[in-house]
């Protein structure tokens, strides 16, 4: 396909005054083809990085659902662990969106939409895509086709990042350069050229391989891409315009994989299972999963089957048929005792029918058996919090590994257990938390006033809220002056 350059505005200066400071003046571009190092510090890409994940939440719908999470994470740092960087942070996510793409955004954030995931038929496939997208990390790709800088603050180049890497904001439009423009009458360039994506398919390849992925899984779904433009016609998929393909660039990558010795790679069962789910998180229409996983159900291996009937299971209780789902996932967990998945699937059938004697006996002896396993943990919360048992629902959400604990439902849940048990400054401070964390800084300032105003808040709490206050406000400014330059 036709190579187009994006022109787009962006970019990288640094903001406060704080003792991040930076003289922007001493910024210097490197060459192309720099280390790119010098453009920007680790401290400054990890606040640019935090502020593109923020932004997104404005621009699209990001997994809430931790068994997913906690999937696409445990691939992607096993990818990342197998990179040129094995020691720089990444983060990967999913976007809940039928178009077809993945993504690299600053700061080691990468995201791969749920359309892209049902599309893969072999965890290779998907693996093959992230790791794409890391050696564009590795690489520092992003940097070195930045072409111009200027005095753009992180709010504002992290906005401007999450349109384009999503594709709110065609980036072959000039409407992302317009608005560049308004914001402060900067060009500024990134081009998503051949030649980056052909180095990201040569490193990626060794990443995939290195990581015990199939290196042929690559050019396989590089053309299943090119052919769901064709059978679908739905215009060229979102990947393919961040990604550009040239006409040799499927042959190129074929010839590379064939070099590797050829051997079988089976799926995990965590692929399986959160394909499975994301199929009935997506699909509004139950018939299409009904049928898909009936028609699973008459073939493959015991371990297909027993993915086919997880799904039907799900969509069972989707459907509110609780019981089924309850007969179906005690089987499949008596079947295997070792996948959380089930486990917490019969647990959630009880607790959603109001069982919730039954369904905190199941929670209880899951966490027990996996005590690591956060997603337990929050669906074990939700279904406390449900029953009106809100102190122990608190207990166990703080219990969360730490990485869970800056996420947009932590805070939304902790706000809403400090509710209930009569604590609404408490309360107004983590709702202000969970808008800050989807890149809602306003309504953030305004919940920490709300909070401010509670009676008889102690003094620490009080002190807490300043702080964030204080925080919130200096970012706000920093925006809105850009917005006037
Ligand atoms: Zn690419």
């Amino acid at each position: 396909m036709k190579y187009k350059s994006i022109v787009v505005a962006v970019l990288l200066s640094l903001m406060h005054s704080h003792s991040m400071a930076v003289d922007i003046d001493k910024l210097q571009l490197p060459e192309m083809g720099d280390s790119a190092g010098s453009l920007i510090s680790p401290l400054e890409e990890r606040m640019l990085g935090a502020a593109f994940f923020r932004n997104l939440h404005n621009q699209a719908v990001i997994n809430q659902d931790l068994e997913i999470q906690q999937y696409i994470e445990s691939i992607g740092q096993t990818l990342a662990a197998n990179s040129d960087t094995p020691t720089s942070p990444f983060h990967f996510f999913v976007v809940m969106d039928p178009n077809i793409n993945a993504f690299a955004g600053p700061g080691g954030y990468i995201g791969v939409n749920s359309g892209l995931i049902l599309l893969t038929e072999a965890e290779s496939e998907l693996a093959s895509v992230m790791a794409h997208e890391i050696a564009h990390v590795t690489q520092r790709h992003l940097y070195r086709s930045i072409e111009k800088a200027s005095k753009m603050s992180i709010p504002t180049v992290a906005a401007t990042l999450a349109a384009i890497l999503i594709g709110t904001q065609s980036p072959s439009m000039g409407q992302a350069a317009l608005m560049a423009v308004q914001a402060g009458n900067i060009q500024f360039q990134i081009d998503f050229t051949r030649e980056h994506e052909k180095e990201a398919d040569r490193v990626g390849m060794q990443t995939l391989s290195l990581a015990n992925y199939d290196p042929r899984s690559m050019p396989t779904f590089f053309e299943r891409l090119q052919q769901s433009t064709r059978y679908y016609g739905k215009g060229v998929p979102e990947f393919l315009r961040t990604h550009p393909m040239s006409e040799n660039r499927v042959a190129d990558t074929r010839g590379r994989a064939e070099t590797y010795p050829y051997r079988q790679y089976p799926d995990t069962i965590g692929y399986l299972l959160a394909k499975t789910k994301l199929a009935v998180l997506t699909e509004s229409d139950k018939r299409i999963n009904i049928q898909h996983f009936s028609a699973l159900l008459q073939q493959g291996t015991p371990l297909q089957r027993a993915i086919a009937q997880y799904g039907l299971g799900l969509v069972e209780l989707e459907s509110l048929r609780f019981e089924t789902a309850s007969q179906i996932f005690q089987q499949l967990s008596e079947q295997f005792p070792e996948q959380p998945q089930y486990l917490t699937a019969l647990a959630r059938s009880a607790s959603e029918a109001k069982q919730y004697e039954k369904a905190h006996a199941i929670f209880t002896k899951a966490v027990r058996k996996f005590p690591n396993n956060d997603a337990i943990k929050i669906e074990f919360t939700r279904s406390l919090m449900k029953s009106g048992q809100a102190q122990q629902a608190k207990d166990l959400l703080l219990s969360l590994s730490d990485s869970q604990k800056n996420q947009p439902f932590y805070f939304e849940i902790l706000a809403q257990l400090f509710a209930e048990l009569k604590q609404p400054g408490e309360s107004h401070r983590y709702t202000a938390e969970y808008y800050y964390a989807v890149g809602q800084t306003e309504e953030a300032i305004t919940q920490i006033r709300l909070g401010k105003q509670v009676d008889n808040l102690s003094y620490q709490l009080m002190a807490i809220l300043n702080d964030r206050l204080n925080y919130f406000m200096s970012e706000l400014e920093e925006q809105k002056e850009q917005r006037r330059r």
